[in-house]
């Protein structure tokens, strides 16, 4: 959950503010005083900073000039309309973004959206993580995914589905699909394979799966369809 640090001695603008952010889901925590900013910031863990230019100790500017030499958290600063904004426009100050008063939560809302996407790194895909269509797999960690959803999966539901995202579009029968999942389990029945598929293709429907994932071929098995659409 990001966490947005407002620093603004106005009580009815400090209000309305957290409102909204709050009522964006994101933490919002508040400071009245320029020199608070520094001591939480050091504390970590602030997405972005929202800086009213005029406070009562130091100006939004002293302090913005003050973090920049130990931190590149986002600032928008909060200005009045008259020579303050002038000096935001034309100065190197520090800060990345300004809305100012009287200006409405949702505005200020949305810029801190902006600043939140830009400072979240595209998600990469991590090390050991195989694509496959709408699927990902890791094999080390014995996890799939579907779109972004984490599925969870029983020891032979893993088995299962692994075998089957091997060899997208592959018919396996049941044969094959018993020896390669069930090799340590040699109780299992005829059934075996079918229960695992039923279950697999609820979890797969749960987790937002809007096609025939998992196919049947009578009389030869199985094959599964990555969702992958060229
Ligand atoms: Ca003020």
């Amino acid at each position: 959950m990001p966490t947005i640090l407002l620093a603004e001695d106005e009580a009815a603008i400090a209000q309305s503010v957290l409102f909204a952010l709050r009522a964006e889901g994101w933490q919002a925590e508040h400071v009245l005083l320029g020199g608070q900013v520094l001591p939480r910031l050091r504390q970590g863990g602030v997405d972005v900073l929202i800086l009213d230019v005029g406070l009562p100790d130091i100006s939004g500017f002293e302090v913005c000039r003050a973090l920049r030499a130990e931190s590149q958290v986002p600032v928008i600063f909060l200005t009045a309309r008259d020579g303050e904004l002038d000096r935001v426009l034309g100065l190197e100050l520090g800060g990345d973004d300004y809305v100012a008063k009287p200006f409405s939560p949702r505005e200020l809302v949305a810029r801190v959206r902006a600043r939140l996407r830009r400072s979240t790194p595209p998600q990469a895909q991590p090390e050991g993580w195989r694509v496959h269509g709408r699927f990902a797999i890791d094999e080390a960690g014995h996890r799939i995914r579907f779109d972004q959803c984490m599925l969870e999966l029983t020891r032979y539901e893993y088995g299962l589905l692994a075998a089957l995202l091997a060899r997208p579009g592959a018919v396996l029968s049941r044969a094959q699909l018993m020896d390669r999942v069930w090799q340590d389990a040699p109780e299992s029945g005829d059934r075996t394979v079918d229960t695992h598929v039923k279950t697999l293709r609820a979890k797969l429907r749960d987790a937002g799966a809007d096609f025939e994932v998992i196919k049947t071929h009578r009389g030869l098995g199985y094959a599964l369809d990555s969702g992958e659409r060229s």
